[in-house]
């Protein structure tokens, strides 16, 4: 069984675009991320849904996803969990794990938009970093995903 885990923001949603979104509509607020609803209306990246639906039905993978919580916005913590249950249904929550510090967790993937800031450089297992070279989308990632 090979456990793997995926990140939310930038990974599963595009957190990226709405904070510019939000820039442009309001540039005096400097934490968007901080406004309630923000987390829960995120878009889902291209692929991504479908990929981890994919993965859910593979016997031998087990799917988790690890994100860190914006800790001063703790509305964070309710729509991240909601936004799961919105895009996967409530069974997937179960799968839900929000902890600041991804290297405690043990497991087979890592696969995060980042390689280091909340604990994945301390990772056990592979880093599989959505974004760069390599793995440029969903796509090209489940293709060359070990599993
Ligand atoms: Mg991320």
């Amino acid at each position: 069984m090979l456990t793997v885990y995926i990140d939310m923001d930038d990974v599963l949603c595009d957190y990226s675009s709405k904070i510019k979104e939000h820039k442009q509509k309001n540039p005096d607020n400097p934490f968007p991320q901080s406004v309630p609803g923000f987390f829960r209306s995120l878009e889902p990246i291209d692929g991504a849904l479908a990929a981890v639906e994919k993965l859910r039905k593979k016997t031998n993978v087990e799917v988790y996803i690890l994100t860190a919580p914006s800790t001063k916005n703790p509305l964070s913590y309710t729509e991240k969990r909601l936004w799961v249950e919105d895009k996967f249904g409530y069974e997937m929550t179960h799968n839900l794990i929000i902890c600041s510090h991804k290297g405690l967790l043990k497991g087979d993937i890592l696969i995060d938009d980042h390689a280091s800031g909340r604990g994945q450089e301390f990772f056990e297992g592979k880093l599989v970093h959505f974004g760069n070279e390599e793995y440029p989308n969903w796509e090209a990632l489940l293709m060359s995903l070990p599993i």
